[in-house]
């Protein structure tokens, strides 16, 4: 005799097949985000990237020549070039050919040069000489994608954002703390799920720990403080 599937029972099924998720497409429960957090704030209490500036304009401007490049390296650019530059006007003053005798050791110097003067005229232009805070402006500026604006408005400004990097991305699809296919995904994931009061310091968690201890190769799994959540099926524990 067959079985009669009605309708109810159909629909109901796919979802529970959904429901059971494979090993490596686990995500991490509500209290395992928030315990993962509190291990991070507890080992870091106070989180800070690694780019070195004196204000906000030369904030902006670093976290612009950072693209693809390494932080010790711009840090080592900017050194002389924040000595003498604090401001758009300085730096339109310096001109193009100026600022790439200070960069032309970072990676694509030519291109973030010509973005560094046409942000600082915009800037100069449009906001009076002041790094906006909202995103829309700042993403309008020349050289300034999600990722940059993102930075700029949790360091600056205080905002909860979180700006995913490969750093990131790889921790939160490693660690099963959120999952997803792209970093816009991701980033929309964390904006969601982060816990109150960890959301500011996020950002510099996860990329402080994909930097150090979740690295791309060989991660120290043995040495990592939320090993103990962490989905990732082959952590070596
Ligand atoms: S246990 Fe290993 S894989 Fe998991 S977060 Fe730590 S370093 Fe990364």
């Amino acid at each position: 005799m067959t079985k009669k599937v009605t309708k109810k029972a159909a629909k109901k099924a796919p979802a529970k097949r959904a429901a059971k998720k494979a090993p490596g497409q686990r995500e991490l429960s509500a209290r395992g985000r928030e315990a993962m957090f509190a291990a991070l704030a507890a080992a870091d209490p106070e989180p800070r990237g690694e780019l070195n500036y004196t204000n906000t304009y030369t904030l902006l401007v670093a976290v612009v020549l950072s693209a693809q490049a390494t932080d010790k390296g711009v840090n080592k650019a900017t050194e002389g070039l924040f000595a003498r530059v604090s401001s758009p006007a300085e730096m339109l003053e310096l001109g193009e050919e100026g600022l790439i005798a200070h960069i032309r050791t970072i990676g694509l110097y030519r291109s973030k040069a010509r973005n560094v003067m046409g942000l600082s005229r915009l800037l100069i232009e449009r906001h009076g000489g002041e790094v906006p805070r909202g995103a829309a402006e700042l993403e309008a500026l020349p050289g300034v994608g999600r990722k940059t604006a993102s930075v700029v408005r949790n360091v600056a400004f205080g905002e909860e954002t979180v700006a995913v990097d490969t750093h990131v991305f790889r921790v939160c699809n490693r660690t099963g703390l959120v999952r997803g296919g792209n970093v816009r995904v991701v980033e929309d994931l964390l904006v969601e799920r982060v816990p109150a009061g960890y959301r500011r310091g996020a950002h510099h968690w996860l990329i402080l720990h994909g930097r150090y201890v979740c690295r791309a190769r060989r991660p120290l799994c043995g040495e990592c403080v939320i090993k103990r959540w962490c989905l990732y099926d082959a952590k070596e524990v």
